[in-house]
């Protein structure tokens, strides 16, 4: 059967290589959308005059629940065939288009690899999930019974989330773990139970936007599979309140936080910085495989690592490996890519909601591999979780109470009583 086309920019426009959107086919039969768009599970609007974000109030008391009942600009509707791609930007219909075909996007990517429809965690209460629209928030937020996008207006030009690939997959990322993970029990200690979560939002949009073939293409082409070199992948867009763009490809290590912690977000770096390691050397060992790189290049690789020998030394053996092979460094990516998202759908399957600590995560990461493959990359995992200090270090403190950015505050995890 045939899907339902939409056309989604891969990354942020105002970056030059992404400025066109690219055309994709999602898993919902054509003709079967209804207009929003809306299907049976979720439906997207944007409302006219809502005076606040659902979950928050100004003044700390009513807090706003979806459904939204006010007005709402003109559905996105359907063409002929069912498809959305003839939309064009600069319209309240594409944005409304584009946050749905992503999120749908992102959900069969996911489904996939948890071989499964992944239920929104509010559906024991909403019949369906409701994508919203609201420019003057300056934030994204997933809900119970709703995901809600603001925009980013400090930099002048307002440049709204609907639009970006990553804010839209990260607040996925966090409503597939409400779902498939849950809250825990008030009263559990709970510090890295938030680094936990918005680790697993980014990887969520990192792995989700290896499925664009533009994004790949240009990935390989700039970088020729020498993925330790700053590129799109780990340009990872949260833009956060001071605008900081977070890496995923970073050297953070949980000794940095061992005197306590105040951002979420900071927390979760150790954490992602590990899973995006164990991408790499999982895509090298693919490479191997496939004869695109030798073992000989790939123990290089692991001893000049860190050290000022790696780039020029590196970069020019993988110059030419690339230029020998360039399917094969593709196709070595994509499976890397899907051998990393099937074990932290396992692995996400697999956590005891109350105990949501690194180290966890970390051993159930590591057992989840060796029932795949009987522990062959057992050794690379442990030593990037090693190298992180997961299992060596305690988090301090938390400092203060989470910022005013932060997206992962108690009343975002709200719910009904009944
Ligand atoms: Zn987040």
């Amino acid at each position: 059967m045939q899907g339902t086309r939409f056309k989604l920019f891969p990354q942020p426009r105002f970056l030059e290589e992404y400025a066109e959107p690219e055309t994709v086919m999602v898993s919902s039969p054509a003709g079967s959308l209804d207009p929003g768009p809306s299907d049976e599970h979720m439906y997207t609007i944007f409302p006219i005059g809502k005076p606040q974000p659902y979950g928050i109030s100004p003044d700390g008391d009513d807090v706003l629940a979806p459904p939204w009942t006010g007005d709402i600009h003109t559905p996105a509707v359907p063409d002929e065939e069912g498809h959305f791609d003839y939309l064009e930007p600069g319209t309240e219909q594409f944005e409304a288009a584009h946050l749905f075909g992503t999120i749908r996007f992102v959900l069969d990517i996911w489904e996939g690899y948890f071989g499964r429809r992944i239920p929104w965690h509010g559906e024991t209460h909403y019949e369906r999930q409701e994508l919203t629209i609201l420019p003057t928030l300056d934030n994204a937020y997933s809900g119970f019974g709703f995901i809600e996008m603001g925009g980013d207006s400090k930099t002048g030009t307002y440049k709204p989330f609907s639009l970006n690939f990553d804010v839209i997959a990260h607040e996925v990322g966090h409503a597939i773990i409400y779902s498939e993970v849950g809250v825990p029990d008030p009263g559990t200690p709970v510090g890295e139970y938030f680094g936990f979560h918005e680790s697993a939002a980014d990887l969520v949009a990192l792995i989700s936007s290896l499925h664009f073939n533009t994004l790949v293409d240009h990935l390989l082409e700039n970088t020729h599979g020498n993925l330790y070199m700053l590129n799109a992948i780990n340009r990872m867009a949260e833009l956060s309140g001071n605008k900081q763009i977070r890496i995923a490809a970073n050297d953070k290590t949980l000794s940095d936080f061992a005197e306590g912690w105040i951002k979420e977000h900071k927390l979760s770096q150790p954490l992602t910085g590990a899973f995006f390691d164990i991408l790499v050397d999982i895509f090298h060992e693919c490479l191997v495989d496939r004869g695109a790189i030798t073992p000989e290049m790939e123990d290089l690789s692991d001893k000049l690592l860190a050290t000022p020998d790696y780039a020029p030394v590196m970069q020019e053996l993988f110059d030419e490996a690339y230029a020998a092979n360039p399917q094969e460094f593709k196709e070595a990516l994509l499976e890397a890519r899907d051998i990393l998202g099937t074990y932290l759908a396992d692995t996400w399957q697999s956590l005891d909601r109350n105990e949501l600590d690194f180290i966890h995560v970390a051993r159930t990461f590591e057992a989840v591999e060796r029932k795949h493959t009987g522990g062959r990359f057992h050794k690379i995992i442990r030593g990037n979780f090693d190298i992180r200090d997961i299992g060596w270090v305690e988090i301090g403190p938390q400092l203060a109470p989470l910022q005013k950015d932060s997206h992962a505050n108690s009343v975002r995890t709200l719910m009904p009583l009944d």
